[in-house]
């Protein structure tokens, strides 16, 4: 019996999460370069696309008597 099965889900290796191949170990846990760039792109633009909330509930000196 050979696991012949690339795709097998037990498999320890894992797969590329950006695109779902197997995980090459130069790249990990990516499957080449490209990948990697994909999700490094993505997690700076989330970092950078946090919208700025103000929070009106912070502010008491309005509200402050005296
Ligand atoms: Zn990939």
């Amino acid at each position: 019996m050979n696991p012949a099965n690339e795709n097998n889900p037990l498999a320890s290796s894992g797969k590329c999460p950006i695109c779902g191949k197997p995980t090459r170990p130069d790249f990990k846990p990516f499957c080449s370069k490209r990948c990697a760039d994909v999700d490094l792109n993505r997690w700076l633009s989330g970092t950078y696309a946090i919208p700025a909330v103000e929070d009106d509930e912070d502010r008491d000196e309005d509200d402050r008597e005296g």
